[in-house]
């Protein structure tokens, strides 16, 4: 078990992830909650913005909930949407008390001035907090900047973001400071987004370091127990299994978006990011249908680039993003 910073929650080193959860028939999430439970994983997350997966987590937990610490996360910026999501959580989870809420995705210092500021939502997490509707509060996020300032900035508990093989780059210093600040650390994306496809070394990897808790997505029940055994018998990579992830991660070339929104703003509106997110969901989390909605609910679709190609400039890893969104517009358009 390892401790989650300085809240006195202890972790079973391998928690879930529940982004994969919506895929599932109800049942199906609830023999998968309830199984991941009873083989010992306790840490269960799930966000707002995974449509049904709060309440297939409800269902599987029933019974259960005094083996489970419950975090959830939201996109609400303001003290108004970050009440109103906290209470929806709660009747989600079907529970009173959650015990981690974080403020999900904060991108940009702007963001975390709003939630920092008179009527932000972090006002709504505290009052919540003394109110014993929540017991800890937490960031999450992919630009280790941003990352860095909010921890200066609030006493948040934890902070979750994705580390994995495949993305070590500038996460040093945002590891260091989270020790420094005994805070919980939480691993997203621990395949790099299912881009990672030697899972074992790759999650084996990152419990050889333990560095805090990591949440790979589950939707099966082998996925459980395969994930559960790696957890039992931690230790570090065999040069085999080094050598077969370092193969993996280099059949991925460099065209593979990591999510850092360098490539942001773009003139035309375009969400860059986001529409190599729905891609992957479509090719690679087997959500196609998921994916079309929400590429179809955006307001500035890939096919609006018009190709000026300032987004490549700033890429840090040179993607080929003018190509890259006109395969995205034909695939999902
Ligand atoms: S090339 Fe397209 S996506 Fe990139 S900045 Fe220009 S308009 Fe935006
Ligand atoms: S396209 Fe490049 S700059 Fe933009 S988010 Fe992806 S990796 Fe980062």
């Amino acid at each position: 078990m390892i401790s989650f910073g300085q809240t006195g929650i202890r972790l079973f080193p391998v928690g879930f992830g529940g982004i994969p959860l919506q895929r599932n028939t109800e049942q199906e999430a609830a023999e998968i909650v309830a199984r991941a439970v009873e083989q010992g994983i306790n840490f269960f997350d799930s966000a707002r913005a995974y449509t049904d997966s709060e309440h297939k987590i409800g269902l599987g937990i029933k019974g259960r909930r005094d083996r489970v610490v419950l975090a959830t996360k939201t996109m609400a910026r303001t003290a108004a949407e970050m009440g109103a999501d906290i209470e929806i959580s709660l009747r989600e989870f079907n529970t009173d008390f959650i015990e981690l809420y974080q403020c999900h995705n904060v991108r940009t210092e702007e963001e975390l001035q709003t939630l920092l500021a008179p009527k932000g939502g972090l006002e709504s997490l505290a009052l919540a907090q003394r109110a014993g509707k929540i017991g800890h509060i937490g960031i999450t996020g992919h630009k280790p900047e941003v990352l860095r300032k909010a921890l200066k900035e609030f006493p948040f508990a934890g902070v979750q973001f994705p580390y994995n093989y495949l993305e070590q780059d500038n996460k040093a210093e945002l590891i260091g400071l989270a020790r420094q600040l005994g805070l919980g650390i939480i691993i997203m994306k621990p395949l790099a987004g299912g881009a990672i496809r030697e899972a074992e070394p790759a999650l084996r990897f990152l419990l050889a370091q333990r560095l805090g808790v990591i949440i790979p997505g589950m939707d099966r029940l082998e996925q459980v127990e395969q994930n559960v055994s790696l957890a039992q018998d931690i230790r570090p990579l065999t040069p085999v299994e080094t050598e077969a992830l370092n193969k993996d991660i280099a059949g991925l070339g460099q065209d593979f978006c990591r999510r850092c929104e360098y490539c942001q703003p773009c003139p035309a509106g375009v969400n860059i990011p986001n529409m190599f997110l729905f891609e992957g969901y479509y090719s690679r989390y087997d959500l196609p249908q998921w994916a079309k909605e929400r590429y179809e609910a955006s307001a500035v679709k890939a096919s609006a680039c018009t190709k000026c190609g300032q987004c490549e400039d700033k890429c840090p890893y040179s993607l080929p993003i003018r190509e890259k969104l006109e395969k995205v517009h034909a695939l999902l358009g």
